[in-house]
């Protein structure tokens, strides 16, 4: 069954998974043998910055209220995710997760579950830190664990210009708070623009070393506005790297350090800065979709299984109309076992996804 939904954004196609093959599992397993783990979930598609390479300049149109889940429709899909599919790990993200003003509430909610094993899943929050020096405590002891923070420079004016807003010193000040109260270790995130902040990598790298924070680069990927990314232009971990070598002394720490993780991680020598490591998620020119243990819940109720996927399967829908837990964690299921082998991005006849990464979830 086929259907299209509107979203008050660009529509996107909704179909039932085909399920066939599918092994008797309760886990998010899917053709090629992956297991979803790691589940991140947008709880707005709002933001307070305009980010050159996730958002226009004008913003998108919100999704109206209705059209998002509540807080208490959130919290029960995470609670079937830990119970019945297996999720070890949450990540909440957007938009901007602290334009969420039940996010304390949800964060104490899910810190009361335990998942499968029993564990307490372990719960972090990705977001650009505005505003974070207020709340950065009251979320501490809500149960959240730790913060992945965006700052692309630590240039006062290149970061204006790349976020649209002149909001550097509020970012800064949030991911001290963050420290200080123990929402660690604070990962900042950055992506490097050709043209706007491609001089940034060493700067960034020596204030997150003086700092204690793990910086990560992100290869920019293709979901910001539309023709805004072009493959020659990017710049790749290779010259990340190279940038920071004439600076720096990097070794490379291998994959027992990175695990599923998909950032590939350097031990950075003390020099003028002191030791620490540095990431790079190379999402374009080495992709890591074959260990990817990634499953995403939209704002608006959706399962997307792939941040580059063309397809969204719905349990908002189905929830309100009355689903049980077992039909909506089946419905789950299936979503996941239809993911593709991988992104694509390389392949001809590669299409960006309808939405935004700000729509989607980071
Ligand atoms: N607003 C929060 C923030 O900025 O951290 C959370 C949502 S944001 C969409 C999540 C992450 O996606 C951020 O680290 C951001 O840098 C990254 N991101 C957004 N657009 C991207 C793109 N086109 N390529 C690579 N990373 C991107
Ligand atoms: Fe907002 Fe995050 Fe996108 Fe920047 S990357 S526009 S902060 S959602």
């Amino acid at each position: 069954m086929t259907g299209s939904i509107s979203l008050g954004i660009p529509s996107v196609r909704s179909q039932e998974p085909d399920v066939s093959g599918r092994p008797n599992t309760p886990l998010l397993t899917d053709r090629f043998g992956r297991i979803g783990r790691d589940l991140r979930v947008s709880l707005t598609d709002k933001c307070n910055l305009r980010c050159q390479y996730c958002m226009p300049e004008e913003g998108i149109d919100p999704l109206p209220n209705d059209r998002l889940l509540n807080d208490d429709e959130i919290v029960r899909l995470i609670s079937i995710a830990l119970d019945k599919l297996g999720i070890e790990e949450i990540r909440f993200t957007g938009g901007e997760p602290l334009l969420r003003k039940g996010l304390e509430s949800i964060v104490g909610q899910v810190s009361h579950m335990t998942n499968h094993l029993g564990v307490k899943p372990e719960m972090s929050l990705t977001t650009n830190a505005l505003g974070l020096a207020k709340r950065a405590g009251k979320l501490k002891e809500a149960g959240l664990d730790r913060v992945n923070i965006s700052i692309d420079s630590i240039d006062r004016e290149v970061y204006a210009k790349l976020t649209r807003r002149d909001r550097l010193k509020d970012a800064v000040e949030g991911a001290k708070v963050a420290q200080e109260v123990g929402l660690t270790p604070v990962k900042v995130n950055a992506v490097l623009m050709p043209g706007v902040n491609d001089d940034q990598a060493s700067p960034l790298l020596a204030f997150c070393l003086d700092n204690g924070y793990e910086l990560r680069f992100i290869e920019y990927m293709p979901l910001g506005p539309r023709g805004s990314w072009k493959r020659g232009d990017m710049i790749t971990a290779e010259d990340i790297l190279d940038m920071l070598e004439k600076d720096f002394t990097l070794t490379p720490l291998g994959d027992t350090v990175r695990g599923t993780s998909p950032a590939e991680l350097w031990g950075v020598a003390e020099g003028e800065h002191p030791a620490g490591r540095v990431g790079i998620i190379a999402s374009v020119t080495r992709p890591f979709c074959g260990t990817c243990d990634r499953t995403r819940l939209t704002a608006d109720g959706k399962i997307r299984n792939c941040l580059f996927g063309q397809s969204e399967i719905d349990l908002m829908g189905m929830m309100r109309d009355g689903a049980s837990d077992d039909e909506i964690a089946d419905r789950w299921r299936g979503a996941m076992w239809i993911k593709k082998a991988g992104h694509g991005i390389d392949d001809e006849g590669f299409l960006q996804p309808d939405r935004p990464m700000s729509a989607i979830g980071g």
